[in-house]
């Protein structure tokens, strides 16, 4: 199928979804088109249930609900959603515009385009088990949608970063069993959570198995029963495990995105920050993808790239028009 818009926004993770409200503010329509089946990036995939304690004006909001929220507040703008399709090509025309190629062979013809791609089409790190694969989605999983899921269940959480931690945390009061593994003594997480963890180690709410690693997963058609953990003298355990959830962080596959002539910092897309704009004119990144001196990787950074882009982008969508500078406030949601 063939689209025309004016703004194509690959990503649909928080900052893409306040971009469609940025741009729809200054009369700008957005086509947006996400690898996930999806909206919502990183808060849906990762973290659905956590709670975010940095948004301005919200003390403490779930992820999820920060992406009912964004929704809401892009849906006045009617944006049209490509979702469970990744953007492969990128074309730039004769005359400034471009077209984009989606992996379900959709094209959109865009005057400007904004990145809004996260990390990539993002997926976890896996751990090197033979036959893990066995399991995946059915007892092993790389992220938590809905804990009450795991309620009575006997769970070992695998890694040693705020991930691991925080879940272990909240899954103590929910599972039968949680069993932390750990290559290190230490864990990398905020140092108040591993208080916390020592403290429900020491109350016999979870049991620590540190330092070992996850050597080998064993079961049936998919459900867990064992899990072989081996420290650094190859000395062997046989834990009980009904789940296993690995948290070793997440691998950034930037993939097409790296085809695109942008200019790149480690896997980041170089922007002016007074405009959000990559080295290719009319194309845009903004949110975790885009670096510059000074980048901080929040949600409310992206917020502002977010602002700044679409600002700019209003003189390729309307070059005969002057943008005049206006509270929202002032003009409302039309
Ligand atoms: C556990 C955890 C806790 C966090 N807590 C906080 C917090 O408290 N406060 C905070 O500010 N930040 C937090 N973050 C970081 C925050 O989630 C990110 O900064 C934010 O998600 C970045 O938003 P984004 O829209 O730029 O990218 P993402 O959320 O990563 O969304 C990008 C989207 O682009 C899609 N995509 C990528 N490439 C393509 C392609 N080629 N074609 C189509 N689609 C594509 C991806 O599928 C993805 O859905 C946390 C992150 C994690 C993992």
């Amino acid at each position: 199928m063939q689209y025309k818009t004016d703004v194509a926004i690959i990503g649909a993770g928080p900052v893409g979804l306040f971009a469609i409200f940025q741009a729809g503010m200054l009369k700008i329509n957005c086509h947006v088109i996400d690898t996930l089946p999806e909206i919502g990036g990183q808060c849906i995939a990762l973290y659905p249930e956590k709670p975010i304690y940095d948004i301005p004006a919200y003390p403490s909001i779930l992820a999820k609900t920060l992406v009912e929220k964004l929704a809401e507040q892009a849906a006045p703008f009617k944006p049209q959603y490509h979702l469970g399709q990744q953007v492969t090509e990128l074309i730039t025309n004769k005359d400034g515009s471009f077209v984009i190629i989606t992996s379900k062979n959709n094209e959109i013809h865009a005057k400007a385009v904004i990145i809004a791609a996260g990390c990539g089409a993002f997926g976890p790190n896996r751990p090197p088990l033979t036959g893990i694969e066995e399991f995946e989605n059915k007892s092993v999983f790389y992220s938590v949608k809905d804990p009450e899921k795991f309620r009575g269940k006997n769970i070992v959480i695998a890694g040693g970063g705020d991930s691991a931690v925080d879940w272990a945390l909240i899954l103590a009061g929910i599972a039968s069993k949680v069993t932390v593994v750990h290559r290190r003594k230490k864990f990398r997480c905020a140092p108040d959570n591993s208080d916390k963890l020592h403290n429900l180690a020491q109350e016999g709410k979870v049991n620590l198995e540190i330092p070992y690693q996850l050597h080998q997963v064993r079961g049936n058609k998919g459900n867990l029963q064992k899990i072989e953990v081996i420290d650094f003298e190859n000395n062997i355990k046989t834990l009980d495990a009904d789940i296993l959830l690995p948290f070793f962080g997440l691998s950034m596959d930037l993939g097409p995105i790296l085809n695109w002539e942008l200019v790149l910092d480690k896997k980041h897309i170089n922007i002016d920050p007074a405009t959000s704009q990559t080295n290719i004119p009319g194309v845009y990144a903004i949110g975790d993808i885009a670096t510059y001196p000074g980048k901080l990787k929040l949600i409310l950074t992206g917020f502002s790239e977010a602002a700044m882009a679409c600002h700019s982008i209003h003189s390729i969508v309307y070059p005969d028009q002057v943008l005049h500078f206006q509270y929202s406030t002032a003009k409302g949601v039309s």
